[in-house]
């Protein structure tokens, strides 16, 4: 590529194709890159393949690619993601919101009210937060997390979304009770065994503070459930994106911190992956 002043996009992306086959990381990624900083969609991409980087798009290429080829997640790089449809910031605060999760929230939507008042709990990026706002408007929306970092961000999110959400740094529950009708929460639930069998790109990059609990992984489910008390009444209902293989845990867990239902939902690929408890 050094050898042409301009390199148009066709050679860039069979440059990049080799590159995504003989270090094995998605064809994706790279494409990801490239549209961000040519500043275009993919379809724009293929469609005008003629199209030349210029000096500082080819310098800018280089560094992200650097990053990509050291694990570094995509998103990371070019600072934001997509989620439910829409473009959110993210940064090595927050967790990068999981395409699974887009299946809490299309879980929740039918079943909420627009009167109703809900909390997200360990909002991160504050995704799940603000495209239920977004979907319902007429919501008051609550949301906490323990980092500021990643409050700062979600803040941002919201203003984005002309989302008006209230967000608490706080420990899980806002510091004074009001009652919840929805309680939501896609807590970190990674014990620390299986923490450490993650890939690379998890494990050096990912705010461990998203995404280990103790207890198998049970940590914050029993302390939203036990410390729920001033924050719910006889109708509330609480939503979590759990791990595949919790199930089990969740349901006895439920029970023993005084619940009677306990739904257990999968995610597209089939596996267990939201608990709705009440
Ligand atoms: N609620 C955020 C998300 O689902 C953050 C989750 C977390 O940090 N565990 O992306």
């Amino acid at each position: 590529m050094a050898e042409h002043p301009n390199p148009p996009v066709s050679d860039i992306l069979r440059r990049l194709e080799q590159e995504s086959q003989s270090r094995g990381i998605p064809l994706s990624d790279y494409v990801i890159i490239l549209c961000e900083i040519l500043d275009c969609r993919r379809t724009e991409l293929y469609l005008d393949r003629n199209q030349t980087l210029n000096p500082s798009q080819q310098t800018r290429l280089e560094a992200f690619l650097s990053r990509l080829h050291h694990h570094e997640p995509v998103h990371y790089i070019i600072g934001k993601t997509w989620f439910y449809g829409r473009e959110f910031l993210v940064n090595p605060a927050v967790l990068i919101p999981r395409p699974e999760t887009e299946g809490l929230v299309e879980l929740v939507l039918p079943r909420i009210r627009p009167s109703m008042r809900i909390l997200d709990i360990g909002t991160g990026s504050g995704v799940i937060a603000i495209s239920i706002k977004a979907a319902l408007p007429d919501l008051t929306v609550d949301a906490t997390d323990l980092s500021s970092e990643a409050l700062s961000c979600a803040q941002l999110n919201a203003r984005n979304h002309h989302c008006d959400i209230t967000f608490y740094e706080t420990d899980l529950y806002p510091p004074i009770p009001v009652t919840y009708d929805t309680i939501i929460s896609n807590p970190p639930y990674i014990s620390p065994g299986d923490y450490s069998a993650l890939p690379p790109q998890i494990r050096d990059f990912e705010p461990t503070l998203a995404l280990i609990a103790r207890e198998q992984g049970m940590q914050f489910y029993r302390q939203i459930l036990s410390r729920s008390q001033p924050y719910r009444h006889s109708q509330t209902t609480f939503f979590f994106e759990i791990g595949s293989s919790q199930a089990p845990m969740i349901g006895k867990l439920a029970l023993e911190t005084g619940f009677h239902q306990v739904e257990i939902k999968k995610d597209l690929n089939g596996l267990d992956r939201f608990a709705v408890i009440n």
